[in-house]
């Protein structure tokens, strides 16, 4: 499924408000909405001594229609990584995979204890 700018946009102003949640304004967070030959579905890189995080929304899905809570989801997912992956890379080096594989398991604890009851009661008022 091809997303479109207002999938983009539901994307970025969902990370804006988790940057204001994390206090993530010391960094620039600059986005870009592209096809990627990868399968990922968002993807952020971090520089560090530059504050400076890349976020890139892959703009073919695997599934039908994004919702908006999927949208969310990867949102909060990236915004995440921002405050987790400095921790995990030096120098721009690849990190290894059972680091990677630690810091997505505290993301997902945090999809399921932060953002979903964060989200469902922002639905609700
Ligand atoms: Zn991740």
């Amino acid at each position: 499924m091809k997303l479109t700018q207002k999938h983009f946009e539901i994307f970025k102003n969902e990370m804006n408000y988790w940057a204001d949640e994390f206090s993530l304004r010391s960094w620039s967070i600059r986005f870009f909405f592209k096809k990627s030959e990868k399968t990922f579905l968002a993807k952020t890189d971090v520089f560090h001594t530059a504050r400076l995080a890349i976020i890139v929304l892959n703009n073919e899905w695997p599934s039908d229609d994004p919702t908006d809570l999927a949208l969310c989801e990867v949102a909060f997912h990236e915004a995440c990584e921002i405050l987790l992956l400095p921790m995990c890379r030096f120098n721009h080096k690849s990190v290894d995979d059972r680091v990677t594989e630690r810091r997505h398991a505290i993301i997902h604890r945090l999809e399921n204890t932060v953002f979903y009851p964060n989200y469902m009661e922002r639905r609700q008022t």
